[in-house]
């Protein structure tokens, strides 16, 4: 009776490495990008509006995010021990 459309398997098709955008914390731009340097082991955010930028050590388990978050952190501290001196 009621007939079933078949499930297609749907094929995963590579996706374009789209660049990652995220906000920037001090001057609140969507344009700050992780760039993956592997051959240096580093990763370089930085934003293109302001120019806010930060170096991290690149690990292997990490996503774009993960930097991100981290840069995030780097600015706060930043922050903190600039307001707090
Ligand atoms: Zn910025």
């Amino acid at each position: 009776m009621g007939r079933r459309k078949s499930r297609r398997k749907i094929r995963l098709r590579p996706k374009r490495t789209l660049p990652k955008i995220y906000q920037c914390p001090r001057c609140g731009a969507v344009a700050v990008s992780v760039a993956i340097d592997k051959s240096e082991k580093q990763v370089y955010v930085r934003c293109a509006a302001c120019g806010l930028t930060g170096t991290l050590e690149y690990r292997e388990y990490y996503h774009p995010v993960d930097y991100y978050a981290k840069f995030l952190d780097m600015y706060e501290e930043q922050v903190a021990a600039s307001e707090g001196a």
